[in-house]
C-alpha cells in the first residue's frame, strides 16, 4: 500500500493509462497505472531488506541512472516515509563516501549498472557500512495500492540534497515532505504544469532544479517527463524536431517543457547551425510559443544575449528567469505573461514564498518605496532573507551552519533563511518600463541578482561592486564567449575588479591590426557602460571557464587557477 502522502493522492488520480515517464532513446514508456504500481511493490521490498533497522526515517542513498528506475526508486523511499539521498554516478567514490557518512545512510540501493561503482565506495573507509542493495529488476508485478490516510508531517520522511558545493563543501539539506510538497504546490501555481505537458529531462537528478523542478512537480501534475540523459544538444534538437520533420515520427509527441542552466541555452545556441536544414527548420517550429509552452532558465545568472538570441531563435518565445537554492527550492520568479519577464530580472516572491531584502551597509529590512537611497540617490543591495512553509529547516547534523544561517524569530512568524545572495529591487526595468507584474500571485517591484555576498560582491576604492551587474555588460560586447568577474587584493583600492574572459571567434581578431582583442580593449567598450570604477583594471584571457554541472562558477578556485596564489 501506498501512504496517503500529497505526492501519492495526485499520482492515483492521474488517468492511469497517460504517459508518466518515457526513455527518449529506446522510446519506452511508463504508464501512470504502473508507476503506482511498481512504487508499491519496492517500498514493500525496500521494507523488508533493511536488516531488521527502521527505515522510516533512515537516509537512503541510491544510484540509479535517470529513467523509470530512479523514479521508482524515489517515489519508494518516500513511500517507507525515509529520507531519499540521491548520488551523483559521476561523481568520485571520496565523494560520495564523504555523503555516506555525513547523511549517516543506513542503505546504498544501487541499479545493476551502478553496482560496480557501489562496490568501490563502500570498500573502505566508511565509518559505519550502509547495507548495500542491489535493486533488480524493478517490474514486480500487481500489488494492492490502495491509500491509507496520512498526512505529512516532518516524520514522514523526505528527501536529503547536497548544495552544490560553489563556496564550500557541499552541505547536507534536508527537505521533508511538507516542504518538498510546499516546493511543488508553488511552482503548480506559478508555472501551471499540466497534465498536457511533455517536460523534457536532461538534468542531473541529485540537485532541486532536476530532481523538484523537473521530476516531482510534474508528477503532481499528471505531465509526461521524457528523459534524455547525459545532455547532448544535437540529440535534444533532433528531439525536439521530431514530430515537425517533413516526415515525423508519431510516436514523438513536441515537447512542451524545457527548464534547464544558462549553459545548456548557450550549446543548444551554438549547435543549432551546424544542424541539418531540415532540423533546423523544425527545431524552430518546435521553440515557437505556439508549440513550446514554457522555456525556463535558472541555477546561474542568465546572460541577457542568450535570452536575446533564444527569443529570436524561437520566434519570441522569452525565456522566464527565475532564481532558487537547495535550501529553499524556488523562490523568485518572472511570471508566465511575457511581459512578466524581465532582462536581468529573476522576478518577485513565488506562491508562498515570504521574502525581504536587507541592506547590506545598515543591516535595515528595505521597505517597499525605499529602494532608493534618499540622500545619495543610489540603489539600495540588499541579502535576499526569505521564509515561508517552501523553505527547509535545518542543515544536517550542522547545528552551526543552521544557526548562523537563520534569524532569530523577531515577530513570532518564524525565522527568516539568509541566502548569502544580494539583490535590488527596481519598479522599472532598464527600458524604463514599469516591471509591475501582471500575474496574481506576484506583487511590488521585481528582484535583480547582484550575487553572492561572499564571492561576488566586494569593495573597490570604498565603491561597491557587483560582479554580476559587470558581468553582464561585458557579455554584450560581440568580442566576448564567457566572462567572470572577480575581486582582486589590491593595495591602493582594497580590492580591484578583474574579468577573465573567453573570446568569441570575432574577438580573437578584433585588436589592432587584427590581433586578439585585449584589455584597453575592453576598457574603451565599457566606458560608455559603466562608472570607471566598475571597469575591470585587469583582464585575462582563457581558453574555458570551468563550471560545475549547474553551470556555476567556483570564483575562488578560478582565481587561484589564473593568478596562483595571492597575498590578502
Ligand atoms: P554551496 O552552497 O555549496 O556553495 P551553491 O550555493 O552553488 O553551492 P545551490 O544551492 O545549487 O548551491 O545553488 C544556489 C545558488 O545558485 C544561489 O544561492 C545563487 O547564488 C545561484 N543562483 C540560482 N539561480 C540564480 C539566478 N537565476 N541568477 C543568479 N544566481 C542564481
Ligand atoms: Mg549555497
Amino acid at each position: 500500500t501506498l501512504p496517503r502522502l500529497p505526492i501519492f493522492e495526485a499520482i492515483k488520480k492521474h488517468d492511469p493509462n497517460t504517459t508518466a515517464v518515457v526513455h527518449s532513446l529506446s522510446g519506452r514508456r511508463f504508464t501512470y497505472g504502473e508507476l503506482v504500481n511498481d512504487v508499491a511493490a519496492a517500498k514493500d521490498k525496500l521494507q523488508k531488506n533493511t536488516n531488521g533497522e527502521k527505515a522510516e526515517g533512515a537516509r537512503i542513498a541510491f544510484l540509479v541512472e535517470n529513467g523509470y528506475d530512479y523514479v521508482v526508486t524515489l517515489l519508494s523511499i518516500f513511500a517507507a516515509h525515509a529520507i531519499a539521498v540521491p548520488l551523483c554516478p559521476t561523481h568520485p567514490a571520496s565523494e560520495l563516501r564523504y555523503i555516506l557518512d555525513q547523511s549517516g545512510a543506513l542503505m546504498l540501493l544501487s541499479s545493476e549498472k551502478f553496482q560496480d561503482k557501489a562496490d568501490e565506495v563502500l570498500k573502505e573507509g566508511l565509518e559505519s557500512t550502509p547495507i548495500n542493495y542491489k535493486q533488480d529488476k524493478i517490474m514486480l508485478g500487481k500489488t494492492d495500492d490502495s491509500v491509507t490516510l496520512e498526512e505529512p508531517t516532518s516524520t514522514t520522511g523526505g528527501m536529503m540534497l547536497y548544495t552544490s558545493g560553489t563556496t564550500n563543501r557541499p552541505k547536507g539539506v534536508l527537505l521533508p515532505q511538507e516542504v518538498l510538497t510546499a516546493q511543488s504546490r508553488s511552482l503548480l501555481h506559478a508555472w501551471e504544469y499540466s497534465a498536457q505537458d511533455v517536460l523534457l529531462h536532461v538534468l542531473p537528478l541529485h540537485h532541486i532544479h532536476g530532481t523538484v523542478n523537473a521530476l516531482l512537480t510534474p508528477l503532481f501534475a499528471g505531465s509526461t517527463i521524457e528523459f534524455q540523459f547525459p545532455f547532448n544538444a544535437t540529440a535534444v534538437w533532433q528531439r525536439l524536431a521530431a514530430p515537425f520533420l517533413p516526415s515525423p515520427d508519431p510516436s514523438k509527441r513536441p515537447i512542451t517543457f524545457l527548464t534547464v542552466v544558462p549553459t545548456i541555452y548557450t550549446r543548444l545556441l551554438s549547435t543549432h547551425p551546424t544542424l541539418s536544414e531540415d532540423v533546423q527548420n523544425a527545431a524552430r517550429t518546435a521553440l515557437h510559443p505556439s508549440n513550446m509552452r514554457l522555456n525556463i532558465s535558472g541555477s546561474a545568472a542568465l546572460p541577457t544575449p542568450v535570452k536575446a538570441a533564444w527569443t529570436e531563435l524561437s520566434n519570441g518565445n522569452v525565456l522566464l528567469e527565475r532564481y532558487g537554492m537547495t535550501e529553499v527550492g524556488m523562490a523568485l520568479s518572472c511570471g508566465l505573461d511575457f511581459a512578466d519577464r524581465i532582462d536581468g530580472s529573476v522576478g518577485w516572491p513565488l506562491p508562498s514564498v515570504e521574502a525581504r531584502l536587507v541592506d547590506t551597509d545598515t543591516g535595515d529590512v528595505i521597505a517597499e518605496g525605499e529602494e532608493v537611497d534618499k540622500e545619495t540617490g543610489r540603489e539600495r543591495q540588499g541579502e535576499i532573507q526569505l521564509r515561508g512553509p517552501t523553505i527547509f529547516k535545518e542543515y544536517w547534523r550542522n547545528e552551526e551552519a543552521t544557526k548562523k544561517e537563520f534569524t532569530a524569530d523577531e515577530d513570532g512568524k518564524g525565522r527568516w533563511f539568509k541566502t548569502g545572495d544580494v539583490a535590488v529591487r527596481r519598479t522599472v526595468d532598464s527600458a524604463g518600463k514599469s516591471s509591475a507584474p501582471s500575474q496574481s500571485w506576484a506583487s511590488g517591484p521585481a528582484y535583480f541578482i547582484l550575487g553572492r555576498k561572499s564571492a561576488d560582491i566586494f569593495k573597490t576604492g570604498g565603491e561597491k561592486v557587483s560582479a554580476l551587474e559587470i558581468e553582464r555588460e561585458i557579455l554584450s560586447l560581440p568580442e566576448v564567449a564567457e566572462v567572470a568577474v572577480v575581486g582582486l587584493p589590491s593595495e591602493a583600492w582594497g580590492q580591484k575588479v578583474a574579468a577573465v574572459v573567453v573570446l568569441s571567434e570575432a574577438g580573437k581578431t578584433a585588436g589592432k591590426g587584427g590581433k586578439q582583442w585585449g584589455a584597453l580593449d575592453m576598457r574603451r567598450a565599457l566606458k560608455e557602460r559603466l562608472a570607471t570604477y566598475k571597469i575591470p583594471q585587469e583582464m585575462r584571457v582563457v581558453e574555458s571557464i570551468k563550471r560545475n554541472a549547474m553551470g556555476k562558477i567556483n570564483k575562488k578556485m578560478l582565481v587561484k587557477e589564473v593568478w596562483g596564489d595571492l597575498e590578502e
